[in-house]
């Protein structure tokens, strides 16, 4: 394909759109229909049920797998953690699956309620403790990886963990939420499945809940597309038009977010309340050398912890007025949370972190809330 030579921010705007014909639209239509009209002995290619495929799936998951440079369209789902549950299911019953503690809620929630289901022996690991993750990848099924992690933004050492894991002859998993493709590639780091909330960067707009994945081999993405079928975990079509036009701005929107995260991140560390700031982007940050190697950016999520502890936090978030309090990320507008108030939170996260999502106002406007918000912390 043409477009996948091109910068991402012109492949971004110019993937997935119809050809252009004299006449006619510029955009893909949505598809509302749950059947297809049908014939007495149909074509392997014809339209069946809605169930099993969709005009208004197929644009977002060419250009998404075109972003994450492979040539398999990609497989849109009802949600991200539908999509992280399809690559679960990958796993055979009484298998291993070897997943990070301080993995996404969901995900590791997930995982050990399977486990708790007698599906597979789970394995919990710490992935930046490298020699003790791969001393687990032994006769492992599944390894799961997530980098940089949600949310302590931790960057994992990728294409050794994705070697080894290849090399136990494990099938790997890598979630790409915080990245995106724009900054980061696993596939061609060598994993076999990537997997998105596209809910978060890639619709952009806090409006829609919607996961994709891509996969490196058609047998793998084949069988997916089977159990997706027969799970109906599907996305809307609705979903997935407003997700590709979300996906439309990803590059400047990520390129502004990401500006105003590495200037907030660094203004953040000077600050006495702030007892640390995690950020890829920060030379002092325990992941900076990797980020570096491996990403082509740090991205727009900064946690930080706060000096005085959760109350702290809890009086930090209730006091910004710009930022909203509120789960979830990716979108254009800040949002920030203390994470452990969930008590499906890893007990890995500080009860003082805040996880700041940063959005695309105007940077001093978020200084300012930060700051006048760090200050009423300090109150009683
Ligand atoms: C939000 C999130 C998910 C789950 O996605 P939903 O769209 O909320 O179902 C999975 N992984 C990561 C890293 C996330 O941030």
């Amino acid at each position: 394909m043409s477009d996948h030579a091109a910068h991402p921010a012109t492949s971004v705007v110019a993937l997935g759109r119809p050809p252009k014909t004299p006449g006619e639209a510029l955009n893909a239509p949505i598809t509302l229909t749950s059947t297809y009209v049908g014939s007495r002995s149909p074509e392997p290619e014809d339209r069946v049920y809605a169930r099993f495929s969709n005009p208004s799936w197929e644009p977002l998951e060419e250009a998404i797998a075109a972003l994450e440079g492979s040539d398999l369209a990609a497989i849109s789902y009802a949600s991200g953690m539908a999509t992280v549950a399809a690559a679960f299911s990958l796993v055979p019953v009484g298998g291993v699956a070897v997943v990070p503690g301080a993995s996404y809620n969901g995900t590791i929630g997930l995982a050990r309620e399977l486990q708790a289901d007698g599906l597979f022996a789970l394995r919990e690991v710490d992935p930046t403790n490298l020699e003790e993750t791969i001393a687990t990848f032994e006769g492992a099924d599944l390894v799961w990886l997530e980098s940089p992690t949600n949310p302590l933004l931790d960057v994992l050492d990728l294409p050794t963990l994705i070697t080894a894991a290849k090399s136990a002859g494990a099938f790997v998993v890598v979630d790409n939420t915080f990245s995106t493709p724009l900054r980061q590639r696993p596939l061609e780091l060598g994993a076999d499945l990537v997997v998105h909330s596209a809910t978060k960067f890639i619709a952009g707009h806090s409006d829609v809940l919607l996961g994709i994945s891509v996969a490196a081999d058609p047998k793998v993405r084949d069988r997916l597309l089977g159990k997706r079928a027969l799970q109906g975990s599907i996305a809307g079509p609705f979903e997935a038009w407003l997700t590709l036009r979300g996906l439309r701005t990803l590059a400047v929107r990520l390129d502004r977010a990401e500006a105003s995260a590495g200037e907030l991140a660094a203004r953040l560390e000077s600050r006495p309340e702030v007892s640390r700031v995690r950020y890829p982007g920060l030379p002092g940050d325990p992941g900076h050398q990797l980020a570096v190697a491996q990403l082509d950016g740090f991205g727009a999520m900064v946690s930080i912890e706060l000096a005085g502890g959760a109350e702290a936090a809890e009086r930090f978030v209730e006091a910004l007025r710009v930022f909203t309090p509120a789960t979830s990320l990716g979108g254009v507008e800040s949002l920030a949370e203390r994470r452990r108030r969930l008590p499906s939170e890893p007990k890995a996260v500080p009860e003082s972190l805040v996880r700041l999502s940063i959005g695309i106002e105007h940077v001093e406007d978020l200084w300012a809330d930060l700051e006048a918000a760090l200050t009423a912390s300090g109150g009683a």
